[in-house]
């Protein structure tokens, strides 16, 4: 069967990845977390205290990052690598979800993350998720989904996530960092967040992950 290059954007928090994982799984795809490699670049500027703003800073450090993905048998996901460590877990926390939109807006961080994106795309069979995969990682991409769901629903779903690993975390802050991200994303110069023209909308607010899969799925076979 011919194989395809499928981009799902959409906005934090909306269940991209869920169904961008269960894509790839049921089709036997490489799934791609782009945002991964976003949270992995800030959380290499955080550690080395590097001054974003500065952009000569910003190029020397992006010089000494290398991204890889690892698979990790214990839970069927892809890990992410910063330069051969495993960060999957320090690039979830707060802190890291903090920064990751602003480190996100800079010209010479999208080339970097973008040039790593294209590369994994060359042998097709690719699932990415992120926020401009349909717009400028892969414009010519076989299908693109663009993910929606009611802002109450993704809070709930983000703080239900962030709960299980930290108890003291606050609703009200996360529903914060959603709405800070939800805006810089959609309004920085660079690649903004928004929907492809070709993109099919695919709001899933009131879909199970399965229904939203089967959804999914049907678009699949009428591309493939
Ligand atoms: O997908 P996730 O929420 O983990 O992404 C973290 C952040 O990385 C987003 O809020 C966004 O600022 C940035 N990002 C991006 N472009 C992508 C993926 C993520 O700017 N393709």
């Amino acid at each position: 069967m011919k194989k395809i290059i499928i981009a799902v954007d959409g906005n934090s928090s909306t269940g991209k990845s869920t169904l961008a994982k269960a894509l790839a799984k049921e089709l036997n795809y490489v799934f791609v977390d782009s945002g991964a490699m976003y949270r992995a670049i800030t959380l290499y500027f955080l550690r080395e205290r590097i001054n974003w703003n500065n952009i000569d800073e910003v190029n020397a450090a992006l010089k000494n990052i290398s991204l890889d993905f690892e698979y990790n048998d214990a839970n069927g996901k892809s890990d992410m690598l910063l330069n051969d460590e495993n960060v999957e877990a320090e690039i979830r926390d707060m802190v890291v979800s903090e920064k990751v939109s602003e480190v996100s807006t800079i010209k010479e961080v999208r080339e970097f993350a973008v040039a790593a994106q294209q590369k994994l795309g060359t042998k097709k069979g690719i699932v990415m998720d992120g926020r401009d995969i349909g717009t400028t990682v892969f414009p010519d991409a076989e299908l693109k989904i663009f993910v929606t769901s009611d802002p109450e629903v993704r809070v709930e779903r983000r703080f239900k996530e962030l709960y299980a690993k930290n108890p003291s975390i606050n609703i009200e802050d996360v529903k914060k960092n959603l709405e800070m991200r939800d805006y810089i994303d959609s309004n920085r110069e660079v690649s903004p967040l928004r929907k492809a023209d070709d993109a099919i909308v695919l709001d899933n607010s009131d879909l199970t992950k399965e229904e939203q899969l089967a959804a999914a799925l049907k678009l699949v076979k009428e591309k493939i």
